[in-house]
């Protein structure tokens, strides 16, 4: 111990000053087009480009903030099996599942919430793109039946915004076996008579495309969000054409009728509350259930009689 190092050195350090330590993100890139944004503006602008409109990738909490009125709650989602197949490429799954869940603070890549927009009491799953490219294996598929049961329960609506690879390749046929589970579980929703909305966003492809995310009573999607099945190489290789420009992109899959609104995020709120607010009267009409066994009469239809 001397006195150089424990007095005046530190004197001298502030006396001079140390270094300003100027953090480097505090300009964004905007990867559509590459024009320079600052971050309070992007925060400002829900990370949509204040140039070119470019909606880019939120993360599953952000997106909460963004939809929900403030005091939205978390819900903590019952333990999926872990690496059932003891599935190893260069790493093991286990590994890669433990470092997304401690660099995400999320058990699996699907956050889900409740809490209400603009007053109307909503459930929300929202999925983490971040977490192992948003993929679906049984810890999504426990997320999305856990969402759906809380929805009954509360007797509100289900949204959910999609961003997803598709099936974790990890988990294989387990992973498969989530795509008829969330359909069943969105069905539920359904036969309650309560809404089911989905906002696909960038990217939703795979597994997820092909299970309950094209299962909406209203299919929203964000501006430019990429939405598919099979990437748009494979298909070309495939079918051996030149595929249109933006295809399987939004606005294409709007015109061609797959969804039925493409939102801007800074419109997503006042939508969702619009639709909910359509789908949901009051007093909600519950047609009366047949007893098991009992052949259920169905209504005559409306309208003139068809000529014979
Ligand atoms: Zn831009």
């Amino acid at each position: 111990m001397n006195w150089i190092s424990e007095w005046a050195l530190p004197k001298i350090k502030t006396l001079f000053g140390a270094p300003r330590e100027v953090p480097d993100n505090l300009w964004h890139k905007c990867p559509a087009c590459e024009q320079m944004i600052f971050h309070r503006d992007l925060e400002r602008n829900l990370h949509v480009c204040t140039h070119c409109g470019h909606h880019m990738r939120v993360g599953a909490r952000t997106r909460m903030d963004y939809t929900l009125d403030e005091g939205w709650q978390r819900i903590e989602l019952p333990k999926a099996p872990q690496d059932p197949l003891r599935f190893r490429d260069q790493r093991r799954y286990v590994e890669r599942l433990r470092e997304a869940q401690a660099k995400m603070g999320q058990e699996d890549a699907v956050v889900v919430a409740h809490g209400t927009i603009e007053g109307s009491r909503v459930v929300v799953a929202a999925f983490e793109f971040s977490f192992l490219g948003g993929s679906m294996g049984a810890g999504v598929g426990e997320a999305l039946v856990t969402a759906a049961r809380l929805a009954v329960l509360q007797d509100a609506p289900l949204i959910v915004f999609t961003a997803s690879g598709g099936a974790r390749m990890q988990e294989g046929a387990i992973s498969l076996m989530q795509m008829p589970r969330t359909v069943i579980a969105t069905r539920m929703v359904k036969e309650a008579g309560l809404p089911f909305i989905v906002v696909l966003c960038d990217p939703t492809t795979g597994g997820v495309t092909a299970s309950f995310a094209m299962l909406g009573d209203v299919q929203i999607a964000e501006p430019g969000a990429m939405i598919g099945f099979a990437g748009a190489r494979v298909i070309e290789q495939t079918v051996r054409e030149k595929l249109p420009e933006g295809f399987q992109r939004a606005e294409y899959l709007l015109q061609h009728g797959i969804l039925d609104m493409v939102v801007k995020r800074g419109e997503m709120r006042a939508t969702l509350a619009r639709l909910i607010g359509l789908l949901r009267l009051p007093e909600r009409v519950v047609a009366p259930v047949a007893a098991t066994g009992e052949v259920e009469a169905l209504p005559a239809p409306e309208g003139p009689a068809v000529p014979a």
